[in-house]
């Protein structure tokens, strides 16, 4: 049992324990459909699910909910793994819905045998009136009384493939009455001529969600099967279907629900981010600016950072839509005692400092993280003619000013005191280099009296003729409304921003000359940046993994 106050998860195990489950009965399950890369959302429910598995030294099986061929797919299999290790994870089992596909079949029949499950032979349209409204008693099929026999034979040439898709169904026979609409006679099998990407065409006939979903539970020893509210009413259905096959000395798997996360700027539904990158709206699953799980991971979020997310929002019983924000705020927070901080300039405006001798070279220490506890240090280079930001000079500054002026000193981060003294314009009027005068014995880390002088600012450089360029990737939010979702008579893609992507390109201190693919970085002052995949031998890429600081405009 736990120290900290528990979620209302987290009690509901602890009242199955005090009613005498035993501990060593606790068995949990993450069961995503391979049918497109996860999501923040889904990183919630793994975490959750494997946290509880952590928490109470439990297995978690990583379930493939794989019931609809039509859909799914190795890649997305071989994708949902690999974000799941990455998160940190480690499942006892991988389990598929689809190695259960004959027990199920098996049961079927029993249920058959029993008079609890019927062929349909009606079109989709017909069953649908039937259906009834919540105040409204259905009205039974007229197959709904075919004997055993006539339902044994048709299901068994609904599996031998004799049959069009749409001719038949299995129904399963409950409750036309039922004020839960889920109970009125569903659907248990359907038949789809579908090539699956485990089963291959061994099957034609296909188990709906919930006759499987339970089943898979049952078979696996799941103690608690979490999922999203919207199957709450599925509930009374997943109990109905397991006391039908259920063993009295076995773990009776338990539904439960909790609200599912939504993430502003954003959508969270794979079916969404299939058409966003189907329609090209962005480059792939992986696109930075998606709120996929690979799509975070290439820019440069942690792992760390999105298991405090999820940690940090908690569950709830009620759908809510969390800012983003504050998923930034988790990532700032890792990559500033993780990152190293190096330095970059991203819009350069040369600076030339006059007295420096011509042609010399200084190779500086410069500090790697001050969060570090045991500090190192890198080297970096110093010379007569440096890159800084453009919008760290002002010709004429007020008092507030703290970075370089004319006439006034700042400090070159790691480097020297500095003095701004003229500026060289083009025939437009924009300033091509700025002129300064350094402070030889100023050198940071000297212990010399001028090197401890106060100034009010420090700005970041990078040495001309050793600076690295590079591709720069800056991302805004993919949607320019909070909630592009929330609004049913308008598309979701109506609220795409067009200006998500800037390139640009930068120039880095040497030191990232042999940066590799997801090395993450402070550029100081400027924010996180991480290297790219699109990364090669003469071109190195970045994407802006968050600033510094929060400063998104509501
Ligand atoms: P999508 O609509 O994106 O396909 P889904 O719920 O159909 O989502 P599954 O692959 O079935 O996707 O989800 C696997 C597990 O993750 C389920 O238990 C599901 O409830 C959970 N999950 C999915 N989306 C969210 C979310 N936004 N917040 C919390 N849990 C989620
Ligand atoms: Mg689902
Ligand atoms: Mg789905």
């Amino acid at each position: 049992t736990k120290e900290k106050s528990l979620n209302f998860i987290e009690q509901i195990i602890e009242e199955d324990l005090k009613n005498g489950l035993s501990q060593d009965k606790l068995r949990f399950r993450f069961p995503p459909e391979p049918n497109g890369y996860l999501h923040i959302g889904h990183a919630s429910s793994i975490c959750l699910n494997f946290g509880l598995g952590l928490d109470y030294q439990a297995p978690v099986n990583l379930r493939f909910d794989d019931t609809n061929p039509a859909k799914e797919e190795q890649e997305y299999v071989d994708a949902i793994k690999k974000d799941v290790q990455w998160l940190g994870y480690q499942w006892a089992e991988e389990c598929y819905a689809s190695d259960y596909f004959q027990q199920l079949y098996d049961w079927t029949v029993a249920l058959i045998k029993k008079g609890k499950a019927y062929v349909d032979s009606q079109t989709s349209e017909e069953m649908a009136k039937q259906k009834g409204t919540p105040t409204q008693a259905g009205v039974d099929s007229p197959y709904r009384n075919r004997s055993v026999e006539e339902n044994l034979d048709l299901f068994e040439r609904m599996k031998n493939g004799e049959f069009e898709e749409g001719t038949h169904i299995l129904r399963a026979k409950i409750d036309m009455a039922s004020t839960n609409m889920l109970m009125r006679d569903p659907i248990m099998y359907r038949i789809l001529h579908k090539h699956h990407h485990r089963t291959g065409e061994k099957w034609c006939i296909y188990p709906m969600y919930d006759w499987a979903h339970g089943e898979s539970d049952y078979l696996e020893q799941i103690s608690h099967s979490f999922c999203t509210l919207e199957f709450l009413p599925h509930r009374e259905l997943y109990d109905w279907f397991l006391d039908q096959i259920i063993d009295t000395d076995k773990v009776r798997p338990k539904q439960r629900e909790f609200a599912r996360r939504n993430l502003s700027h954003t959508v969270v539904s794979k079916r969404k981010l299939l058409q966003l990158v189907q329609e090209g709206h962005v480059t792939g699953w992986d696109d930075p600016r998606m709120s996929t799980i690979s799509g975070m991971r290439r820019r440069g979020y942690t792992p760390t950072a999105i298991r405090n997310f999820a940690d940090t929002i908690g569950i709830a019983k009620r759908d809510n839509l969390i800012d983003v924000s504050l998923l930034e705020f988790c990532v700032r927070e890792d990559l500033n005692k993780t990152a190293p901080r190096v330095m970059a300039v991203l819009d350069p405006v040369k600076l030339i400092l006059t007295n420096y001798p011509e042609g010399k070279e200084e190779w500086l220490d410069a500090e790697n993280n001050q969060e570090e506890e045991i500090m190192t240090y890198r080297k970096v280079p110093f010379s007569k003619e440096l890159y800084i930001e453009r919008e760290d000079f002002l010709e004429e500054a007020n008092s507030k000013f703290f970075r370089l002026t004319l006439g006034k000193e700042v400090r070159l981060k790691n480097a020297y005191i500095i003095k701004g003294e003229s500026v060289v314009k083009d025939a437009d009027g924009n300033i091509t280099e700025i002129h300064a005068t350094y402070d030889e014995d100023s050198r940071s880390g000297s212990g010399s009296e001028a090197s401890q002088r106060k100034v009010k600012g420090t700005i970041h450089w990078v040495s001309v003729a050793h600076a690295v360029p590079a591709e720069i990737r800056i991302y805004d939010r993919l949607f320019s409304h909070e909630n592009p979702d929330g609004n049913k008579e308008i598309n979701f893609k109506e609220f795409l921003n067009p200006n998500s992507l800037e390139i640009i390109t930068g120039y880095l201190e040497p030191s990232l000359k042999t940066a590799v693919d997801g090395d993450r970085f402070q550029f100081q002052r400027l924010g996180y940046f991480c290297v790219d995949r699109d990364t090669t031998a003469d071109k190195l890429v970045f994407n802006k993994t968050v600033g510094l600081r929060d400063t998104w405009a509501k």
